[in-house]
């Protein structure tokens, strides 16, 4: 089997909720996705999306992950798209790191792969656990009240995580602000509900410490990217009484094993597209689960495609190691596929039976292609 033709695509996805606000004053209202389409000799199709978090998340943005899906596609023509580690070694011999690039292009081989012997991606992966995965908000940084009142929309809609997003600026309201946020957004907390405190980088130990200093007793999170590097992360770990999860920092594989080796954390946010794909995102679950950390799957947002990653990596995890998946499909506004996940009562879903990712992309709303190659 070998790969004859790549097609790129450009879609924005709009956030679903207005606007997205991090901390540190970030701020999103769309997202720029690349979607992949590669079609082997013959005939099978598979698809893969990359979707950075805006420009200012990680070392990764819209227009670099197309440019280097542009580099690294002429090199893919001719492959077997089922050899999956070997795709691997081709792009990382093209390209050094730029994982969001890499993603597309390897989601679409596992696809493909799935297609090619009539099997779930997740069967492939390791095989679905078969036990539902819950699915986590996304809450972003905003009013304590307004907050609370958003945990308690998803929950609603069958939410059983929640990340709660912090790290005020001291302009505006700094440690005291977060507290008050973490407080409120738990505040209605029902069992069997998880929260994520998620600073995404913004807090500086001292802050970090201050805001600790301020919650009142008794409130069951765990903290994650308190800060943006590891020497800032090692030294809050040792005076921190909260459980610490890694998410921006945990990139390459040697990130996982860096932070295993030096019991940076208790838990990984594994994000495909951070990660460079499902082949490495297997990888980063591996290392992560021999060492008893716990593990989110999730994307740097994305549409249905990229939601479809996440559910077959997700149901791979073991359960008690899995703590959530993300559903960027609910971020975003726009539909670029059907996925027939199964849904719980509880509100946690299913991997599909179909083969491969189990979607029926709507090439209508993808518009012509940005790139082709073929052989
Ligand atoms: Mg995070």
């Amino acid at each position: 089997m070998k790969i004859s033709q790549i097609d790129l695509y450009q879609v924005d996805l709009p956030y679903s909720g207005g606007v997205y606000r991090l901390s540190g004053g970030r701020s999103y209202t769309s997202f720029d996705a690349s979607i992949v389409r590669i079609t082997t000799e013959d005939g099978i199709v598979g698809w893969g999306e990359s979707t950075p978090f805006g420009s200012t998340y990680i070392a990764a943005h819209a227009r670099g992950t197309r440019a280097g899906i542009t580099a690294l596609a002429p090199d893919l023509l001719g492959l077997d798209p089922r050899q999956v580690d070997r795709i691997n070694e081709t792009m990382d011999g093209s390209l050094v790191g730029h994982n969001d690039a890499k993603t597309a292009l390897d989601v679409a081989c596992w696809d493909i792969f799935g297609k090619s012997v009539g099997l779930p991606v997740c069967e492939l992966l390791g095989g679905s656990t078969g036990t539902p995965m819950p699915l986590i908000s996304s809450i972003y940084a905003g009013d304590p009240q307004d907050m609370r009142e958003r945990v308690a929309d998803h929950r609603q809609r069958g939410y059983l995580g929640h990340s709660v997003k912090i790290g005020a600026l001291d302009s505006e309201g700094g440690p005291a602000l977060d507290a008050e946020r973490i407080a409120a957004s738990l505040a209605d907390r029902r069992p069997g509900e998880f929260f994520i405190v998620d600073a995404n980088g913004g807090m500086l130990p001292e802050t970090a410490l201050r805001m600790l200093r301020l919650l009142p007793p008794g409130l069951d999170f765990v903290l994650e990217a308190p800060c943006a590097t590891w020497r800032e992360t090692i030294s809050l770990r040792q005076r921190c009484p909260y459980p610490i999860v890694i998410d921006e920092l945990a990139q390459q594989d040697t990130d996982i094993a860096f932070a295993v080796a030096h019991d940076v954390a208790d838990g990984v946010g594994l994000k495909i597209s951070k990660a460079g794909g499902l082949t490495h995102g297997r990888r980063h679950r591996d290392i992560a689960a021999a060492a008893g950390m716990t593990i989110s799957v999730q994307e740097t947002t994305g549409s249905t495609i990229a939601f479809a990653a996440i559910v077959h990596l997700g149901a791979t995890v073991p359960a008690r190691l899995l703590r959530c998946i993300l559903n960027t499909e609910d971020m975003v506004s726009l539909r670029t596929a059907d996925l027939a996940i199964t849904r719980h009562d509880s509100g946690a879903v299913l991997a599909p039976a179909a083969p491969g990712l189990g979607i029926e992309v709507d090439e209508g709303v993808l518009g012509s292609p940005v790139g082709s190659w073929s052989l």
